[in-house]
């Protein structure tokens, strides 16, 4: 099975044998036989996250589409909080003009789910599309329709005809997989069969091989990976050594999606966001693809240039760029150095951000002492090691958890790290225990490429200077916990088949 395929979008745990619970060390990851897998549960757990607000945050991004939730009208309402975001995105690109996204929902009440909720669909899809002439329409299915047995590929295939509006759809149930990240491939799954696959002009052929001389066309996955800033600074890099670069599909529309598949070379900027898609133009269209790394420090950005020029005989241009930018991203640090020795970071994102963002801060001397990942997959197993390596053999404690922050707090008070890096919502969780935060993603911020490396680092030594807000919201704010919980091994909750998670106490030692 595969993209093109697959008529619903499998759950990550049986895609790629993902997983949610898992407490231990770095250098157990990938060692132990049956670490993570489906078996590993909560017997409690506080927080998580449903599959469908990653795919309404990737959907809303394309440009003038309405996006119609169909189910129970809680379940679209983060549509609300996804505007300020989506308007600042537009504003970076250029276009302060932007409008809120367009989202709909069929708001199904006790009375359509004995009835059914199709009618009901059908009708707000024709009366969106006569109202407001979106460019693309998008319907995503919730749990309270699939439950009830609602056919939505039966209303699409009966609307489709009806409309010219590109016409998208989705199954985004939270029900069927715990691992949201799902959500990323279900919004890769209704973008290419709404726009490439079952779009009115088919899918678009194969293009013919490229001419000599011709500058490569290369496709850059962005699908919340990054901001303007960093686009910028992966074009920049990749037409220095002659390459033309394509970003998608967020912000993209369809001509450019379409466009995508006449590439050369498919570049993935977040392995787990991307593999679905890049497998799809593999399959679909033959395109190569590189999908190992994250350009986030020297290291990284190093092996994902080169990865990258391998393809076009453009090592020596890659290699010579490589030198210029590394010597000119090292003086620039130089200065932060002494600040940043030894300084003993836990970090907390998103697994392939997390991992690479550690050897970013290894590189400027400081030292990996915890990692909160929100899941796991074979994509980030070899870069623990990497991190332990690199520390001669110091280890530090790994949280796998879909958030769960009663975890993370008791993990906090044991390793107690000179600075936090995380996204906000998990940096509010650090800053009321009074240490030092810095955002590990911003649209606004540089963060890949060598622009990257120096903007961390600088925003690592601002913060660590001056962190007087979190200490003094630390000294003015209730634990959120009662004391007895910190007593407890943060891991106790997990169950799993695998050995027992090791004492985080222990590991970090
Ligand atoms: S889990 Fe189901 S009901 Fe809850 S928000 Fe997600 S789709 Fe809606």
């Amino acid at each position: 099975m595969g993209l093109k395929e697959d008529k619903t979008v499998p759950g990550r745990e049986d895609r790629v044998e993902a997983c949610m619970a898992h407490g231990g060390c770095a250098s157990g990851i990938g060692k132990q036989d049956k670490i993570c897998l489906k078996n590993s549960e909560r017997g409690f757990s506080q927080a998580g996250l449903c599959q469908l607000l990653p795919t309404l945050g990737m959907l809303l991004t394309l440009p003038e589409t309405a996006v119609i939730v169909h189910g129970a009208i809680g379940c679209g309402s983060a549509g609300f909080g996804m505007n300020t975001s989506i308007r600042l995105h537009h504003l970076l690109r250029g276009n302060p003009n932007a409008k809120d996204s367009l989202w709909f929902t069929t708001n199904l009440d006790e009375s359509d789910v004995v009835h059914g909720g199709e009618q009901r669909l059908e009708e707000t899809i024709l009366t969106v599309n006569e109202r407001y002439r979106p460019k693309s329409i998008i319907v995503m299915q919730t749990c309270t329709p699939s439950i009830i047995g609602d056919d939505l590929v039966g209303v699409i295939e009966k609307v489709r005809p009806l409309i010219d509006t590109p016409l998208l759809y989705s199954h985004c149930e939270g029900f069927k997989t715990k691992v949201w990240a799902t959500g990323y491939d279900v919004a890769f799954h209704a973008m290419v069969h709404g726009f490439i696959e079952k779009d009115k002009e088919g899918p678009p052929p194969r293009k013919a091989g490229r001419k000599p001389g011709e500058r490569p066309i290369v496709n850059v996955i962005n699908l919340a990976s990054m901001g303007k800033p960093d686009e910028v600074e992966i074009e920049r890099l990749l037409n220095a050594i002659g390459i033309d670069v394509l970003i998608g599909p967020n912000f993209g529309d369809r001509e450019k999606i379409r466009q995508m598949t006449q590439a050369d070379l498919t570049v993935s900027v977040c392995p787990t966001h991307d593999d679905y898609f890049v497998d799809y133009l593999h399959t679909e269209y033959g395109i190569p693809f590189v999908l190992r790394d994250m350009p986030i420090g020297l290291a990284n950005t190093r092996n994902w240039l080169l990865d990258i020029a391998r393809n076009f005989d453009l090592e020596k241009e890659a290699l010579a760029l490589i030198e210029q930018e590394e010597a000119k991203a090292r003086k620039a640090v130089e200065r932060y150095l002494p600040a940043l020795k030894d300084i003993r970071v836990f970090l907390s994102a998103g697994e392939f951000r997390a991992v690479v963002t550690g050897g970013l801060f290894q590189e400027l001397g400081m030292e990996i002492v915890g990692l909160r990942s929100y899941h796991h997959d074979d994509f980030g197993t070899e870069f623990y090691a990497r991190l332990v390596q690199a520390q001669e053999g110091k280890d530090f404690p790994v949280d796998i958890a879909n958030f769960q922050p009663f975890e993370l707090v008791n993990l906090l008070k044991r390793v107690k790290p000179d600075l936090f890096c995380g996204h906000v919502f998990d940096n509010a969780w650090a800053a009321r225990l009074g240490f030092p935060t810095i955002t590990i993603f911003r649209i606004f911020d540089y963060y890949v490429g060598y622009r990257g490396y120096y903007e961390v680092a600088k925003k690592a030594v601002r913060n660590l200077r001056n962190h007087a807000f979190n200490t003094k919201l630390s000294q003015n704010v209730q634990g959120a916990y009662k004391k007895e919980w910190y007593e407890e091994d943060p891991f106790k909750y997990i169950k799993t088949d695998a050995p027992s998670a090791q004492d985080p106490e222990t590991a970090a030692a």
